[in-house]
């Protein structure tokens, strides 16, 4: 006898409207806490057994049958039981508008969620006891705590009409995945590199990342630009991933990264490999209304998505493309007005490879998050690779860090006449308590640490939050980012970071800055949240030109206790092909600056004059930028261009026009980690040397002096890991920008003595020297690069 297949699903994703009807009804842009819910459950719970000892919260309930070639297994947990009496079964729905939802439950009736939810249950205890019980909908709003009974009618025919059509739906989308992971396995059998040969160093990777599984440890692999390690991280993750019919997630830090991973699959493709991918667009971006405010009274595309999607068999439609990208989804979406935002989501679960930014798996309430989250759920797990990974620990700080600002909240004043008339003052009194709120915590005009009373912050919040409800409700027009949406947002946003410090050890500091007043929570590890997520994934692939020291990266990327594998790759190309020259005599220590700026504008002046062509200067900031600059002369057919701080596409473009004319010569005046110097490429000759002049530690002040005392207190290095290791991170980005493929020639020119100390040596790359960075001094800077270029073509 064959053994049955199983569908092993929960009551509350069993019970969906069967052909999928009905829109998507979310407020957001008004957040949403989950903590606010499970709170009045429990208290509702609780209350419910102090009124009747027959009272049983959370019953398990579970039942099994056969249909077709599966065996279900459907169970859940009802929120509420009593016995006595007559049996009744209650479910306790939160919502932020409860006459919406009401309105909404009579609309739709048997169909929705909620009331399938709680029918399966009364059809499950009826199976088990032979009695219908009584079924209560208990709705709650959470602003206000107005409730509404509802009570559910149970007809055990028409339920087990509807209970024929979900299982059989079920089991068409079981037999379609099973008919995927097959296909999959079958492309991951004969899956090729797709080129000819792989370059030495390529190979290495490729064959590191393989052992690297065969261990089933992660691996972090510092690769030199122009190694081909998108393509080499790719290939080998894909394949053992879709070997097991899996998928691969790739994560990027920016947007513009996703270009370089998806021409990666193009070759992939065209060699004929059978695959689809998906690249992420975040909400607002892929969203056809000018706001993305889900519910179908303003939104057409959410009316009705769910019957337009079964309808017109959207997914089904865009099963024939490989590449899915923002742009096709929209198209397809708009034919038939469906979400494009929850086609993409639909969509994550049917692909091999999902492209995206960080964001979308790390931070604290991205949607994506959760549909990755459940894409991890399938008992095979996708594998991750993590690209530019060096950027992970301060992202990911970011994520859970917050602030906010009582300049930013008395702007919000002059929004105010937008509201309707009858709310304004209400309003204004709201705002008021909120910037008192923040000021009060400040002891004077400087930066301060402080303790804030979580208390005091969520009672801000319910009050904002039943003034939204009383907002919504007086049918005001929303207006595009209205001020009242807003203030929700960022007062709740602020509330769920300052939780999770609460909840946290000593990961997290508050503190108070003048001049705008603000207060700030400072997150400052966030590796035991990244830790966590990495447990959805089977393999994880952590690369980066810059991971050294590894230590430190395994540290902060919260991989460290999965001891993960590290691996150092050798720079590709001929040595000769670029030359290092350290410059010891210049120092950028902040008390010798001054006596250093024209010296380090001399040393520009004199090594550009060897050879025309287009140089980066980088610099450790702005004002250091600035102060080089005025002592700069340059030779004829030169021009200089200078970066400024918050560039436009545009400009930025322009910059790149310009280098790509060849008829003059450009020196640019760069920042250390900014646009030129980090994910950005200059092929070929576009840049034939690179002054990196000093190094970017990060500024003394309470906020990085705080994340120092962190770091010291848990890992004994808090100098190295709050201010050397970032910004030598930074150094050695803006060094590689200049020699990214194998024909390319071009200098490197380290300007600062900090170079040759010894806590500053340990993140470079060992292909820069053989023992020590002394190697690269030079006696004779000028005949030196005199000298390569006459050895060069
Ligand atoms: S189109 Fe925009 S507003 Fe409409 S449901 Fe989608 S994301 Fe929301």
């Amino acid at each position: 006898m064959t053994k049955k297949k199983r569908i092993q699903i929960a009551v509350s994703k069993f019970s969906l409207p069967s052909p999928r009807r009905g829109s998507i009804d979310l407020h957001s842009g008004y957040g949403w806490s989950t903590e606010r819910g499970n709170e009045i459950h429990q208290k509702l719970q609780l209350k419910r057994k102090n009124e009747n000892p027959s009272y049983t919260s959370e019953v398990y309930i579970s039942r099994q049958f056969h249909w077709e070639e599966y065996l279900f297994e459907i169970a859940g947990r009802m929120d509420g039981v009593y016995a006595e009496p007559l049996p009744i079964i209650e479910e306790i729905k939160t919502c932020f508008n409860i006459k919406n939802l009401l309105k909404t439950l009579n609309e739709i009736g048997q169909d929705h969620p909620y009331i399938l939810q709680l029918r399966t249950y009364g059809y499950f205890y009826w199976l088990e006891n032979n009695t219908i019980p009584t079924l209560n909908l208990h709705l709650v709003a959470s602003h206000n705590n107005e409730v509404i009974n509802y009570e559910v009618q149970l007809d055990i025919n028409s339920f087990e009409k509807w209970l024929s059509c979900r299982a059989s739906e079920l089991v068409a989308e079981a037999r379609f995945r099973e008919r995927l992971i097959n296909l999959r396995q079958k492309t991951g059998e004969n899956f090729k590199f797709p080129y000819q040969s792989a370059r030495f160093e390529q190979t290495q990777l490729i064959k590191k990342i393989e052992e690297a599984f065969l261990e089933n440890r992660p691996i972090m692999a510092q690769a030199p630009t122009g190694l081909g390690k998108t393509i080499g991280s790719l290939y080998p993750s894909l394949k053992e991933a879709l070997s097991r019919g899996q998928q691969l997630v790739y994560l990027t830090c920016k947007n513009s990264q996703h270009q370089i991973v998806e021409d990666a699959i193009l070759r992939l493709h065209d060699q004929g490999e059978d695959f689809r991918s998906i690249t992420l667009a975040a909400k607002n971006k892929i969203c056809l209304k000018k706001e993305p405010l889900c519910n179908s009274d303003y939104c057409e595309y959410a009316n009705d998505h769910y019957t337009k999607m079964a309808y017109h068999k959207v997914l089904e439609k865009l099963n024939n493309k490989r590449k899915l990208t923002a742009q096709e989804i929209q198209k397809v979406s708009k034919l038939y007005y469906v979400c494009p935002y929850q086609v993409q989501l639909e969509l994550i679960d049917q692909v091999e490879v999902v492209i995206g930014d960080y964001n979308y798996f790390f931070s604290s309430n991205d949607f994506f998050g959760q549909q990755l989250v459940y894409i991890c759920k399938h008992p095979e797990k996708p594998n991750l690779i993590i690209d530019e990974a060096h950027n992970l620990p301060a992202r990911s700080r970011e994520y859970y860090s917050c602030s906010l600002s009582s300049y930013t909240l008395k702007k919000m004043f002059e929004e105010v006449i937008f509201l309707p008339h009858k709310l304004r003052s209400e309003f204004e009194t709201l705002l008021n308590l909120a910037i008192l709120t923040i000021e009060k915590y400040g002891l004077g005009n400087y930066a301060h640490r402080i303790v804030l009373d979580l208390n005091e912050f969520m009672n801000v919040e319910n009050r904002i939050r039943d003034f939204v409800a009383r907002f919504l409700d007086s049918g005001a027009q929303v207006r595009l980012e209205d001020v009242v949406s807003r203030l929700c947002i960022n007062w709740s946003e602020f509330t769920n970071s300052l939780e999770l410090a609460y909840n946290s050890q000593n990961e997290f500091f508050t503190s108070y800055h003048p001049n705008p007043e603000t207060i700030k929570i400072t997150c400052c590890d966030a590796s035991k949240i990244l830790l966590e997520r990495y447990n959805n994934f089977k393999h994880v692939v952590a690369i980066s030109a810059t991971l050294k020291p590894f230590h430190y990266y395994s540290q902060l990327c919260g991989l460290h206790k999965k001891k993960p594998r590290t691996e150092e790759f050798n720079y590709p190309f001929p040595k000769a092909n670029r030359k290092i020259i350290l410059i010891p005599q210049v120092s950028s220590k902040y008390k010798e600056r001054a006596k250093n700026y024209p010296r380090i504008a001399e040393a520009i002046y004199k090594i550009i004059s060897l050879k025309n062509g287009n140089y980066i200067a980088f610099f450790p900031s702005f004002i250091f930028l600035d102060n080089v600059l005025k002592y700069c002369s340059i030779p004829p057919h030169f021009k200089i261009l200078k970066q400024k701080p918050n560039m436009e596409p545009e400009e930025v473009n322009y910059f790149f026009s310009e280098l790509r004319n060849t008829i003059k010569s450009h020196i640019i005046f760069a920042v250390q980690g900014g646009i030129f110097s980090e994910g950005v490429d200059y092929p070929g000759d576009m840049i034939i040397g690179a002054f990196v002049v000093g190094v970017p530690l990060p500024s003394l002040d309470i906020e990085h002096e705080g994340i120092r005392e962190y770091y010291q207190k848990n890992f004994s290095k808090g100098y190295e890991y709050t201010y050397i290791y970032p910004a030598m991170t930074k150094a050695i980005q803006a060094a590689g920008r200049v020699i990214r493929s194998e024909n390319d020639q071009g200098i490197i020119l380290l300007m600062d003595d900090r170079f040759m100390q010894e806590d500053f040596i340990n993140p470079m790359p060992k292909d820069w020297f053989n023992k020590h960075p002394q190697e690269l001094i030079s006696s004779s800077i000028l005949n030196d690069i005199r000298g390569f270029w006459s050895a060069s073509r």
